[in-house]
């Protein structure tokens, strides 16, 4: 099951919801990347589940999520490095109050 949280630059205020690293649902496992185009957090799908009849079902849609920023569609994302702000460098913290959405 995938679970995410809120995350909040201490420095701009800037906020996402994201895994914040490696995650992995049912169908797929995704990580935590910034996008240098839009300056945004965003969770990629990085491996289609091994299940083949669910994966079949899910490819096309998935093939097209793959290494892509769901934001602005940018294919140039990068691991996220140290919890910091895409934005302004600063330090990105989670915050209290445990998963906001389970997604798988
Ligand atoms: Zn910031
Ligand atoms: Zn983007």
């Amino acid at each position: 099951m995938g679970s995410n949280y809120i995350y909040k630059c201490t420095a701009c205020n800037y906020k996402e919801q994201v895994s914040g690293g490696k995650d992995r649902g049912k169908l797929v496992s995704t990580e935590t990347m910034t996008c240098p185009d839009c300056l945004r957090l965003v969770d990629t799908v990085t491996a289609i589940a091994c299940d083949p009849e669910l994966a079949a079902r899910m490819k096309v849609d998935i093939a097209k999520q793959k290494g892509r920023c769901c934001h602005c569609g940018g294919l140039n994302l990068l691991p996220w490095k140290a919890q910091a702000c895409p934005k302004c460098g600063g330090k990105m913290e989670k915050l209290e109050g445990g998963p906001v959405r389970m997604w798988d």
